[in-house]
């Protein structure tokens, strides 16, 4: 079987789903991590993001692979690079991209044909895996996202602003559900989980106990 795990930026999706991978013997497969792959190709090579057929032609000349939670661009390790907020703020103008998406589409659609994955991003449900066993829709108030976020990127060391991170959050969740190729939305039969003022134990507890029966 695969899990389906979708929803806005910060609200948890990665964490829950790394640790019900753990749990239940499943790969974890971060489809955001590979858009932030390619955005952070795109900023080392100077390119204008405007240019969308440079774009295009960069991800056509690019590998990514995912592998025990590490992602690899052009056999680079390139995990914790891209997490800085540069490559956050950047990366929905390069997920809005159709070809590019296609690309990630199948290659994320190949990375679960074997089964037994837990695939998180903003279209799992919907486009990349709809016969998805179980589809989680996570989500929490933006307040206590960009909290999150704030919180994790100073323990990072960066100096960070509240205020800029909510409204950076505020735009590329504007922007993942703008987009005309398999916008961030909801899936008809996803089971919505709001995590704002829960502890991460209760919310997999409840995941655990309540939706999985394995
Ligand atoms: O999940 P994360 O916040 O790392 O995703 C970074 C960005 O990648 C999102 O804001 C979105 O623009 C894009 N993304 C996407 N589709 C996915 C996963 C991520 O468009 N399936």
């Amino acid at each position: 079987m695969n899990i389906a795990i979708d929803g806005p930026a910060g609200a948890g999706k990665s964490t829950i789903a790394k640790i019900l991978a753990e749990k239940l013997g499943m790969n974890y497969i971060d489809t955001g991590a590979m858009y932030r792959a390619i955005t952070l190709k795109a900023i080392e090579n100077n390119i204008d993001f405007n240019d969308v057929s440079s774009l295009i032609n960069l991800v056509n000349n690019t590998d990514i692979k995912i592998s025990n939670g590490r992602i690899y661009l052009d056999s680079k390790d390139v995990t914790d690079k891209i997490r800085t907020p540069l490559v956050s703020q950047k990366v929905s103008k390069i997920a809005a991209i159709s070809e590019i998406r296609e690309k990630m589409i199948c290659l994320q659609r190949e990375l679960a044909e074997n089964g037994n994955v837990i695939m998180d991003g903003r279209d799992i449900g919907t486009v990349v895996l709809p016969n998805a066993s179980l589809k989680f829709f996570i989500t929490a108030t933006v307040e206590e996202r960009a909290k999150r976020r704030f919180l994790e990127l100073k323990a990072k060391g960066y100096d960070v602003n509240y205020d800029n991170i909510k409204k950076e959050i505020l735009s590329r969740d504007e922007q993942d559900m703008k987009r005309k190729i398999s916008p961030l939305k909801l899936a008809e039969d996803a089971i919505v989980i709001d995590t704002s003022n829960k502890e991460i134990e209760e919310i997999i507890q409840e995941i655990l106990q309540q939706h999985i029966t394995r």
